[in-house]
């Protein structure tokens, strides 16, 4: 599977840092040594001249850096189709109680069935945002097996929806939800030590950052870990922001600068936090999120499926402000495809915005790479295909139906690609999916296993779907529409 070293792809078009929207991709080669690019050429002598053990001839290829998921929640692969026609708040009282049934196992699988669809679609490194601190070991293995790279933010909460936006639940409904209840600081502290001790940098390709699930769900308490924490362990910090109506009303009505304006107040905004979501921000608190240098993770595909509204893009930019792109779960967003994800994010704005101020393809394509390798803390490693950057790179057919009309610039690519042109995708200088075949780990193997335990998974999950269902109508008023 390993190739031999230096390796050159060359006569292929180039997406290069900078590359203008409508401009061609110029033609070249990127010359790969051990896990990094050694060099990206565009002059034929060097081409000709270059020194490698084997070369890749990609004639008619597009060769791209990775696509970045910077959202993602990767448990909710093996739920997929379960209920999501509810908005987020119901909803969530499904993804968790059929969430808290997945075994160590499932999880495993859940990781392995997202990087074949992802790796399918040029995706190359992921933002895992995960819930289950006590069976991270599970998910961490599974990346470590998945061949992709991997950001792993294990959650921080110790607060529950029900209480934060004030829906008033019978007792015995509260204690089912509530279960043993959260863990007390101290054995998170101690658990996201062991996890960074023994995770941080595995493979060369695991990164753990702190994943607090919104701040509205930590206490005091959990709040002034997260900060403490980020600084003593020097991680990155990914979070929820803002995704829904209810959560603005909730945040401006207990801070006077809003959810962002605390959030400000406890010294947790810097440029190495990132927050998923950030559609209901006030325009102060947009304001700060870009002074602070905060990345903004846009999930437009979720943010439709479960009707949490529209983010608004266009001020983000307008602001300066870092964004990167997401799935979110594939529970809430359908599918983990990034070209979706990317001609949604350009086309969303378009209905409300004069032309002028539409997002360029170039920009679009820009937060689905560089911008999500800076979510992640990675910004120097991946994201773009130049010298001494990880070569986690993707190579696209152009010649098949759907991109074969296209001039090679940046409007085809994200207006046009999609999983089927991927052809190759390689992360760490390592082939991991090649003309239609997964080949970091047996993926036949993996689904056949998957079938064999969906039966179990509805099985174990049917007393807490039965409490989801009951506790739905409870949560109703949060959307009626006479007090927004
Ligand atoms: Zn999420």
């Amino acid at each position: 599977m390993n190739e031999k070293r230096p390796l050159l792809l060359h006569n292929a078009r180039l997406v290069v840092p900078g590359q203008a929207t409508r401009a061609e991709l110029p033609a070249g080669a990127v010359l790969i040594d051990g896990d990094r690019i050694a060099a990206v050429l565009t002059d034929r002598a060097e081409i000709a001249a270059a020194t490698a053990a084997e070369r890749i001839d990609l004639a008619g290829r597009i060769v791209m850096p990775g696509l970045i998921n910077a959202h993602h929640h990767a448990y909710g692969n093996v739920l997929r189709g379960t209920e999501n026609a509810l908005p987020l708040e119901q909803w969530a009282l499904y993804t968790v109680a059929y969430g808290r049934s997945l075994t160590p196992a499932a999880l495993r699988l859940a990781v392995l069935i997202g990087a074949a669809e992802m790796m399918r679609a040029g995706v190359t490194t992921v933002l895992d945002h995960f819930p289950y601190v006590r069976v991270a070991e599970a998910m961490l293995g599974a990346y470590e097996e998945s061949g992709m790279r991997a950001g792993f933010a294990p959650f921080i909460h110790d607060r529950f929806d029900h209480d934060i936006l004030g829906v008033a639940l019978p007792e015995d409904v509260r204690r089912a939800w509530e279960g043993a209840g959260p863990l007390p600081s101290d054995e998170v502290e101690q658990r996201i030590r062991a996890l960074v001790g023994a995770w941080q940098g595995r493979a060369g390709r695991i990164r753990i950052l702190l994943g607090p699930n919104a701040p509205q769900r930590c206490s005091p308490e959990l709040l002034a870990l997260w900060r403490r924490l980020a600084v003593e362990l020097d991680l990155h910090v990914h979070t929820h922001l803002l995704e829904t109506l209810p959560q603005a009303r909730h945040g401006r009505s207990t801070a006077p600068g809003g959810t962002v304006g605390e959030m400000d107040r406890l010294g947790l905004l810097n440029e190495r936090l990132s927050v998923a979501h950030a559609v209901w921000t006030l325009d102060s608190e947009r304001e700060l999120l870009a002074r602070r240098g905060v990345t903004v993770v846009h999930n437009p595909t979720s943010n439709f499926m479960l009707g949490s509204g529209v983010m608004p893009l266009a001020d983000y930019r307008r602001h300066g402000i870092a964004v990167a792109l997401g799935t979110d779960s594939a529970n809430s967003g359908g599918r983990l495809n990034m070209f979706d994800v990317m001609r949604t994010a350009l086309m969303l704005p378009r209905p409300v915005l004069p032309s002028r101020d539409w997002p360029e393809a170039g920009a679009i394509f820009d937060m689905a790479t560089s911008g999500g390798a800076r979510a992640l803390g990675l910004a120097a490693e991946t994201g773009q295909i130049a010298r001494g950057m990880k070569a986690d790179l993707v190579v696209v057919d152009g010649g098949g139906a759907t991109m074969v009309a296209l001039a090679p610039n940046l409007v085809g690519l994200v207006q046009h690609a999609g999983p089927e042109a991927v052809s190759a995708v390689m992360v760490d200088g390592r082939w991991v999916y090649r003309d239609g075949r997964v080949l970091a780990f047996d993926e036949a193997a993996v689904l056949a296993e998957f079938k064999s335990i969906t039966a179990e998974i509805t099985r174990a999950a049917q007393a807490d779907v039965a409490l989801a269902t009951r506790t739905v109508p409870m949560f109703e008023r949060l959307y009626e529409r006479n007090d927004s």
